[in-house]
């Protein structure tokens, strides 16, 4: 039986966990009648983005939005933007000229109407939220449980004779989330532990996004931003959009010529760039744009320009159709710091427009190879799990496997990648979507379906850590029934009010 559990990364996806876990530890305390066995859960995360997540925490700049509307969310987020408008409306009003002068604009007769479903809001009000839950959760937790919150990268997963051993990039330390006398929820740290490793009975891993592969010969080159959807540079400290922001900003005045920036990539996060830039007055008159993607468009920004993108954001259309960008039709092959020493030099290919039926944005070949810009932000997707982070090591180590049939982690229908290893969140966002399914569920969206999956995960999560008393309270109900109760049922989630099918 665990005594221990770490939960790794804290973004949307554990920290709907941990409240169920925390919620189904509650009900078993009180169906038990007698005290439960004392169990510790590590919750792990680093660069402050504790309770956020990468997309929605403090790198999200406010001019960042959804991809989508709100409207479909059953996780509470539409009722707290409703009821907490205390909380969120001054921080988005403090960019009402700036940052969301456009969203404002656009979303003028929503926003009167109190018609929030309808917004694309910016993502940090997200984060918001989330903290916000994490941060109930852990108030008056059950007796049985501690909780010690740790700043720290996860870097190897692998095992010990003890259990699963969990390796830190640098030294973990202890923090807390503190919520100050105007209700904002920030993490402080704790005097505590220190750890460089953590060894746990079981652990769960909702990392997010594999990030992308930097380029090599780029590391360390402070005008490459590996990027916007890590939303951090290769620089400490800061975030990504000021630091981004100053490295144009020092070029512009030195130069007085505009700033020539190349965005890797044409989909959602080069609308972040879009939508970061048009809303700046400096940095849109300092910057020149630049997109290199394979054909020049991505579906996304050729629909977004046609007016045809089902759940575009009209603010980041009007942004896109108020910047003059040069898209490039090519295959991006490598980076390498320009010649002369001043910028970067982007290696392309484009072969691939020769293929039959290949369509390309009309005008955005190019005879050039070589494409040499002053700053380069790489908005290239989401990297491979086999080649980044804790799933390389764990893979490395021989704990996690790979499903060969479709190229991706094997992962069960209990988001278990190991006897003792669960995964949450994004990387098993097709097992989650088929539990939800299963359910007889309508997918509401990723983020929907990972709160309405997470009462699921928890009890399968606490079958593992209170098996005895699970079957303690079977017992004693027997007669009445044959079967152990399923905990999923006891939890909050809206999953009881829309079960079709049990
Ligand atoms: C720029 C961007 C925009 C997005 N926009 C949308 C959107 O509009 N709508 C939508 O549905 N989805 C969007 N997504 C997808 C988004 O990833 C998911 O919606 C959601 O955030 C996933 O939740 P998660 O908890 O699985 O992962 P994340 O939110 O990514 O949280 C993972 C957490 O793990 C932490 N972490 C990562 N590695 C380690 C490690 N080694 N050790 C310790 N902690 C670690 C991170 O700091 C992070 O806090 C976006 C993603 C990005 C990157």
């Amino acid at each position: 039986m665990a005594d221990n559990l770490a939960i790794v990364g804290l973004g949307p996806s554990n920290v709907n966990l941990v409240a169920q876990l925390v919620e189904q530890t509650r009900t078993l305390e009180q169906l038990s009648g007698s005290p439960l066995p004392p169990k510790t859960l590590y919750l792990i995360d680093h660069e402050g983005n504790h309770g956020t997540g990468k997309a929605w925490g403090r790198h999200a700049h406010p001019s960042m939005l959804f991809s989508h509307t709100v409207g479909g969310f059953s996780d509470g987020f539409t009722d707290w933007l409703k009821n907490s408008e205390d909380a969120w409306m001054p921080k988005v009003e403090a960019h009402h000229d700036g940052a969301l002068k456009t969203w404002f604009e656009q979303n003028a007769d929503a926003l009167a109407q109190k018609d929030y479903g309808k917004v694309h809001f910016p993502r940090f009000t997200y984060g918001m939220f989330m903290k916000e839950k994490l941060y109930d959760a852990l108030q008056g937790l059950p007796k049985s449980l501690s909780v010690v919150m740790l700043d720290g990268k996860v870097t190897g997963v692998g095992a010990n004779e003890l259990g699963n051993e969990l390796a830190f990039e640098k030294p973990a330390t202890e923090v807390t989330l503190v919520k100050d006398s105007d209700g904002v929820i920030s993490v402080q740290p704790k005097e505590g532990t220190t750890l460089t490793s953590l060894t746990v009975d079981m652990d769960v891993i909702g990392v997010g996004p594999p990030e992308p592969k930097p380029f090599v010969a780029m590391q360390g080159n402070r005008d490459y931003f590996h990027n916007p959807t890590e939303l951090h540079s290769t620089r400490e400290g800061d975030n990504f959009a000021g630091q981004f922001k100053q490295a144009v900003m020092e070029k512009y005045k030195e130069s007085g010529q505009k700033v020539e920036v190349g965005i890797l990539g044409a989909g959602l996060s080069f609308l972040d760039m879009v939508n970061l830039i048009y809303n700046d007055k400096e940095l849109k008159e300092a910057v020149s744009l630049s997109s290199i993607s394979s054909t020049g468009y991505t579906r996304t920004v050729q629909e977004a320009a046609e007016g045809k993108q089902k759940d575009m954001a009209p603010e980041s259309q009007a942004a896109l159709n108020g910047m003059d960008v040069r898209f490039i039709a090519a295959k991006v092959e490598d980076l390498q710091p320009a010649t002369d020493g001043a910028g970067i030099t982007v290696k392309t290919s484009d072969k691939h427009l020769d293929e039959a039926d290949v369509k390309y944005r009309d005008g955005a070949r190019s005879d050039k190879r070589e494409h040499t810009f002053d700053i380069v932000v790489q908005a290239i997707g989401f990297g491979k799990w086999k080649e980044q982070g804790v799933f390389k090591s764990g893979y490395n180590a021989g704990v996690f496997k790979e499903d060969t049939t479709i190229r991706a982690l094997n992962i069960d229908t209990e988001q278990k990648i190991a006897p003792t290893h669960y995964i949450n969140g994004f990387v098993a966002e097709k097992v989650i979507g088929d539990a939800i399914a299963r359910r007889g569920l309508e997918s509401q969206g990723f983020l929907n379906n990972v709160y309405r999956n997470s009462p699921v995960l928890a009890a399968n999560i606490m079958r593992g850590m209170y098996s005895e008393q699970i079957q303690n309270i079977g017992e004693n109900l027997q007669g009445s029934i044959s079967q152990q109760p399923e905990l999923e049922r006891f939890g909050k989630a809206e999953a009881k009010t829309q079960e079709k099918v049990v």
